[in-house]
């Protein structure tokens, strides 16, 4: 039997406290958390938790914000995670959000106020076609949202506030984790683990309501340096190799029709160049590399380096040189060790009502270096939708169906114990 549960959802209250927060991340700085107003969520966050009750919440110097939900039973229970990122991607401006809400949803186009070519369609966003009745959050067109992934945040607050104010609901020591820069991959750089004292994690950070994901892309990074042979332009016939003309070659060779993310769904992966630069002397070429298996990255690597070889044999005494870097690896596995952590988020999603999907992610989060850092991390819904884009959504239903998510699942960890 499933527990009746009286909800006094706030969540959407608390969203829209914290979107106006600029927290936008910068993979230009070298600092943690990379930009210091992402402190400024995270100081709300820990004074929220602390008026709460929770008095070992807080924000350390680089932006994480630790608290712990004390156990309300007597049973040795694993020690759950709640964990989402405080930042908004650099992709899209993040300053002087305005969100609305669409209330009562009917259908059709949702044109964004301040700027009008902006326009959430069903057509683009068919996940729209099952919110008729919602009440919709957009921005005004100008900004991203940031549900991407205040949503999650909120949430997690919010289940925060009911478990305490319900003591009678019976759950073991929950912790909350909120990290900075997850949007330029270093959302775990400086995460104390041994102070955190979880067994298991869940980010909450993930789109459709009902989703469940619990594998990401394994991703490296290629950099790959040519040195091509400089001489005065006006003597140079048959001296001259220009190093921007090889990097110009390398990527003109890279295949059309498969393997880059514009060709691929699903389960393939991509080679993606995102950066070139370069003089008559040396150029560079960064490239990002995604597949969901380990001989996925290999191959993908040796066709560049193939690529690379053979446009190089036109260029005899220029040289090159590639440097892979291993960014993030699929967590899967170390998920697949545990399965009661997905069968108690499966069994939590349809206890809120939801029918569970299970899915693959297109790209990392901070659980998948989690769990390859020893704490195993799935990743369950936050309602999230276009995310890092302006036409970025999320609905008031979906973000309280996540609430009763996470506290339907404190309380599976209980009762399995
Ligand atoms: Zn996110």
């Amino acid at each position: 039997m499933i527990p009746a549960l009286a909800f006094k959802h706030t969540v959407t209250e608390r969203f829209l406290r914290y979107v106006v927060i600029d927290t936008q991340s910068d993979p230009e700085s070298a600092t943690c958390p990379s930009t210091e107003k992402q402190k400024d969520l995270g100081r709300l966050l820990t004074a929220e938790l602390k008026s709460m009750g929770l008095a070992d919440a807080h924000l350390d110097e680089y932006g994480y914000v630790y608290a712990t939900i004390p156990a309300t039973t007597p049973k040795k229970v694993p020690v759950i995670c709640f964990c989402s990122h405080m930042d908004t991607s650099p992709d899209c401006t993040g300053k002087n959000v305005k969100p609305q809400i669409v209330k009562n949803y009917h259908g059709g186009d949702i044109v964004l106020p301040a700027d009008p070519s902006q326009v959430i369609r069903p057509a683009d966003h068919p996940a729209l076609n099952g919110q008729i009745g919602n009440d919709i959050i957009t921005t005004d067109g100008t900004t991203l949202l940031g549900a991407d992934n205040k949503a999650g945040i909120a949430e997690i607050m919010d289940a925060a506030q009911f478990l305490i104010d319900n003591p009678q609901v019976k759950h073991g020591t929950i912790k909350i984790l909120f990290t900075p820069d997850e949007e330029i991959g270093r959302g775990v750089d400086k995460v104390d683990l041994k102070k955190l004292g979880a067994d298991f994690a869940y980010t909450m950070d993930g789109e459709s309501a009902g989703s469940i994901e619990d594998e990401t892309f394994s991703a490296d990074g290629a950099t790959i340096t040519i040195k091509g042979v400089s001489t005065h332009p006006g003597f140079a016939k048959g001296k001259m190799e220009h190093a921007i003309k090889i990097a110009a070659a390398i990527v003109e060779r890279l295949p059309k029709d498969t393997c880059s993310p514009e060709t691929t769904e699903g389960r393939e992966g991509f080679l993606h160049p995102i950066g070139i630069s370069g003089a008559l002397e040396q150029a560079t070429l960064g490239f990002i590399v995604r597949d969901f298996t380990e001989q996925g990255l290999r191959e993908k690597e040796a066709l560049l380096v193939r690529i690379v070889k053979d446009v190089m044999k036109d260029y005899p005494r220029s040289t090159w040189r590639m440097e892979v870097k291993e960014q993030y690896r699929n967590m899967k596995a170390v998920i697949d060790a545990h399965p009661e952590m997905l069968d108690y988020a499966i069994e939590a999603i349809r206890r809120a009502g939801l029918e569970p999907v299970r899915s693959a992610i297109r790209g990392g989060t901070d659980g998948s270096r989690l769990s390859l850092m020893g704490l195993p991390c799935p990743n369950i819904f936050a309602g999230e939708h276009a995310f890092h884009s302006r036409l970025e959504w999320v609905s008031r239903q979906d973000m309280e169906k996540a609430v009763q998510t996470i506290v339907h699942l404190a309380m599976i960890w209980e009762e399995r114990a």
